[in-house]
């Protein structure tokens, strides 16, 4: 059986692009660019005034000058060609254009106005040379790449791609995915319950994490364990989907069908049990130039956690996205463990610095075990124990 690193491999060599599309600015939170994007002008691109206060000479202060006649004002915005002589200043504001004939900008809380009509005096002992000025490019050169293709839009990738004139972008397409849930017990959430149902929690938790990556084409079916109707749901979905999530009916149980049907309707599989906990019964496969399917135990945690450690993975890789997928935080307390698998466990994530804190719950089956957990912590197979204080890798939530 392989291990999550060996499976995750697998996983992500099969990983390909959905193609690409071109996209408003408004709609492109999420997705990830398509295209490298190169800065059309410099930034700043002119001289800025960076306080409000009065454009000057810093050589005018060497002679020990503490008054200039001020000219004229410049807002942000405005042009002035007018050239600044020594003994002058211009009245400038945060934002405007410093005139080429000034080098230094001193702030309006350190002058105070003269005695005679224009005159400013200036309670300052030392002006730097572009002092208050934010220069031209030196944020950014024209030209240059700014945000290479691959890059998650976040909101400050927004702000970026709205300073450099994208109105429009290229993004990664999003894929079609069908979320197939099974199980005799399984009810949706409005209908009555008897004793022995189960709502359908899964369905729902996979949506929602498709809809984090912005994935809003998404089929919702839910079957019996009936081999005849998970033909019959199974071979159109993989036959108009790029992606299809099954949840439920992939273990060793008697009516764990999936697996079976799914090479009915042409899916080969890649991998059917790893050495994970949770999650071990997952099943992975491929139709051939086609539909991608990832059969999910049905535990919502199991469920939960095989969709964190690979779907999301997949999709990244997919997308061809530099979003990095786990962070690494100290455990708070040791973990000792029984088994030789990759275990992944939900942690809390607080204090000062930040460490992992694993979370209490009833195994896989336990609907409250990722609840107010910020991700799943990873023991790797050979780390028998993590001690405190040790470095584990999280998926967030
Ligand atoms: P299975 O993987 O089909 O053997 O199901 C394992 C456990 O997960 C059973 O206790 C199921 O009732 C539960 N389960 C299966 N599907 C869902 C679902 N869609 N939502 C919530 N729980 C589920
Ligand atoms: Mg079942």
């Amino acid at each position: 059986m392989l291990s999550y690193e060996e499976a995750l491999a697998v996983v992500l060599s099969s990983a390909q692009s959905f193609g690409q599309e071109t996209i408003k600015l408004e709609q492109a939170l999420g997705r990830v660019l398509a295209e490298d994007i190169f800065a059309d002008r410099d930034y700043p691109p002119f001289n800025r005034a960076s306080m409000d206060g009065y454009a000057v000479i810093a050589a005018d202060f060497e002679n020990d000058i503490k008054e200039l006649l001020c000219i004229r004002t410049i807002l942000a915005g405005q042009i002035c060609k007018e050239v600044i002589k020594p003994g002058e200043c211009f009245k400038i504001m945060t934002g405007a254009s410093v005139p080429g004939s000034a080098d230094a900008v001193i702030r309006i809380e350190d002058t105070a106005l003269g005695q005679l009509e224009n005159q400013v005096n200036f309670n300052v002992s030392d002006v730097k040379k572009f002092q208050n000025i934010a220069l031209k490019g030196q944020d950014t050169l024209a030209n240059t790449l700014v945000l290479p293709k691959g890059t998650r839009v976040t909101p400050q990738v927004i702000s970026t791609l709205a300073s450099f004139g994208k109105g429009k972008i290229v993004v990664e397409k999003l894929p079609r995915v069908t979320i197939i849930s099974t199980g005799d017990e399984i009810i949706g959430v409005d209908e009555p319950v008897s004793e022995v149902t189960i709502r359908n929690s899964n369905q729902h938790v996979l949506r929602a994490m498709l809809m984090a990556f912005k994935i809003e084409k998404i089929k919702l079916k839910r079957i019996k364990d009936n081999k005849r109707q998970l033909f019959e749901k199974l071979k159109k979905a993989v036959s108009n989907s790029d992606i299809l999530l099954m949840s439920g009916g992939v273990s060793a149980g008697e009516a764990d069908f999936v697996p079976e049907i799914l090479q009915e309707v042409g899916v080969e599989k890649i991998f059917h049990k790893i050495n994970i906990r949770p999650g071990k019964p997952i099943w992975f496969g491929k139709k051939p130039d086609g539909c991608t399917v990832f059969a999910l135990p049905g535990n919502p945690l199991s469920c939960q956690t095989t969709f964190k450690i690979f779907v999301e993975p997949f999709l990244l890789r997919c997308f061809g996205s530099k979003t990095p997928e786990m962070f690494r935080f100290q455990m708070a307390a040791q973990r000792t463990k029984k088994t030789n698998l990759d275990e992944f466990f939900p942690v809390a994530l607080y204090g000062t610095p930040t460490q992992a804190h694993q979370k209490k719950f009833n195994g896989s089956g336990d609907i409250t075990a990722g609840l107010f957990a910020e991700g799943m912590a990873w023991q790797r197979h050979d780390k028998i124990i993590l001690e405190k204080g040790d470095n584990v890798d999280v998926f967030l939530f």
